[in-house]
């Protein structure tokens, strides 16, 4: 009870602080005393909670990304609903802290923050290599297993934080209803939803703003040509219409890119920063490196190990000296204590639109389906202690001590380790691509070709830059 109470001080205070900074952001005021107060804050958190993995320079990129993160929500976030929901029902519950001391009592570790959904396999676009392109009307989740699941967050992890994803979830349709009435029934969660932002009208836009629960992260693949040459003529102005109505609505929206070995350099240059965040207004990008997965797969789009240290070292340029909320998962894993799937603390399970349940968006093989559960009266916590979660789980929990953050990923990095937590579980592929593939000798032996070279480039940066600090990260070349 004392420390309910020392909390909901806490909150009362902080409140007030963020009142206060979103108040006078975008003022003097604000980068000269304020931003300077909530940096040594965010100092001080680390300080007293550094999570996991403790090395120098795991600590120092967690600071910058929550310092960029704190100055982009504040500077764009002072005139959105959003922002202000994220504080009052997300950042500032007890909640969390009540679910994750029962999770702990019976788990023995801290329940997952949150879930990927995908409530419809279909979409309005045919983006080239897509697996969107083959759905049918069937391909859609049940609604009763989609709000049960969300109710079930709350209930059993105290988890609020929602991504939904596609095919285009604004396609979604359930006797009757849609993806806004999922959000207009939870008005205390917190939605990220993946679009291809072609279905944002001014009426939805309004919509959005009113709920003030659902942030959009609209896809493009780089400026107009690259984003047209995968998604289809017109759709850049499409987009960037979108973003321009959304930005009138005062909606916080984002961009997510999936890199490939054709795109790399450009998602990363002036240009594109310029135009999506000081143009359009865009508040974070998600950055996504090719997996190569589902139909056409192709390994040889995926960025090259040489890339991936490009993408490293300019990536961390954009968020430390420019303030920007951008996150690429893959290079960023010290950020996050490295991979988050498979339902380890604060991380998360994918469900597809059959209620198929994977460790990760990226990891395409099934260990149970939600509807099945729901069937033999289980509940969202069965899906904890499913033997490919634990394996997937366990292996997290080593790599913290051993392994090296800057390939956190078990399915990309690792991909022979993968193969035999699948093959062992006899999980699931998601469709036939994803079966044929794990019984490919040639697609197994380019991935471990990429792990090795990856690891040849990453393990001496891990070791100098990371560990030891011997070595400053702008003396890293690139290739
Ligand atoms: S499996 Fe890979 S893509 Fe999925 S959360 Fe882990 S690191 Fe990220």
């Amino acid at each position: 009870m004392k420390n309910e109470s020392k909390i909901r001080l806490n909150n009362v205070l902080v409140t007030n602080l963020l009142k206060i900074a979103f108040t006078a952001s975008g003022t003097p005021l604000f980068d000269k005393f304020l931003f300077p107060i909530i940096e040594r804050g965010i100092k001080d958190a680390l300080d007293r909670v550094p999570g996991p993995v403790t090395w120098p320079g795991v600590l120092e990129d967690k600071y910058y990304m929550l310092r960029a993160m704190a100055y982009s929500s504040l500077k764009i976030g002072a005139s959105s609903k959003f922002a202000t929901t994220v504080v009052n029902k997300a950042m500032l519950s007890d909640l969390r802290l009540r679910k994750e001391m029962e999770f702990r009592q019976k788990f023995g570790f801290d329940p997952p923050g949150f879930m990927v959904i995908s409530p419809a396999k279909r979409c309005n676009l045919r983006c080239r290599g897509c697996y969107a392109n083959s759905a049918s009307e069937r391909d859609q989740l049940d609604y009763s297993i989609f709000t049960r699941v969300i109710e079930e967050m709350r209930e059993f992890w105290g988890a609020r934080f929602v991504t939904i994803s596609g095919g285009e979830p604004m396609m979604y349709r359930w006797n009757g209803k849609g993806i806004l009435d999922i959000y207009r029934e939870h008005p205390d969660s917190l939605f990220l939803m993946y679009t291809n932002g072609t279905l944002i009208t001014d009426r939805v836009a309004q919509k959005l703003y009113d709920l003030g629960n659902i942030t959009p992260a609209i896809s493009v693949e780089g400026m107009k040509v690259v984003t047209e040459q995968r998604r289809g003529k017109g759709v850049f102005e499409k987009i960037t219409r979108a973003m321009e109505i959304l930005k009138k609505h005062r909606v916080m929206f984002g961009i997510s890119i999936t890199v490939t070995r054709n795109n790399a350099e450009e998602i990363v240059s002036d240009e594109f920063i310029d135009y999506y965040f000081g143009k359009l207004g865009a508040g974070y990008a998600w950055v996504f490196h090719y997996m190569p997965i589902g139909r056409d797969v192709d390994p040889d789009l995926i960025p090259t190990p040489d890339q991936r240290v490009m993408l490293w070292q300019r990536s961390w340029d954009i968020v430390k000296n420019r303030k920007i909320i951008f996150v690429d998962f893959w290079n960023h894993g010290p950020v996050s204590d490295g991979c988050v799937s498979a339902g380890r603390p604060g991380g998360y399970f994918y469900i597809d639109w059959q209620a198929n349940v994977y460790p990760c968006v990226f990891f395409p093989y099934a260990a149970a389906n939600m509807a099945d559960i729901y069937e033999r009266n289980g509940n969202l916590n069965d899906l904890i202690n499913m033997p490919l979660h634990s394996l997937i789980r366990n292996w997290q929990f080593r790599y913290w001590t051993e392994g090296d953050l800057l390939r956190p990923c078990p399915i990309r990095d690792h991909y022979r380790m993968a193969k035999q937590f699948v093959l062992q579980t006899k999980a699931t592929p998601a469709d036939e691509g994803t079966a044929a593939i794990i019984k490919d000798p040639l697609y197994e032996k380019k991935m471990d070709t990429y792990d090795r070279e990856l690891a040849r480039r990453t393990t001496p940066i891990w070791k100098d830059v990371y560990k030891n600090g011997s070595r400053r990260r702008e003396t890293i070349r690139s290739n």
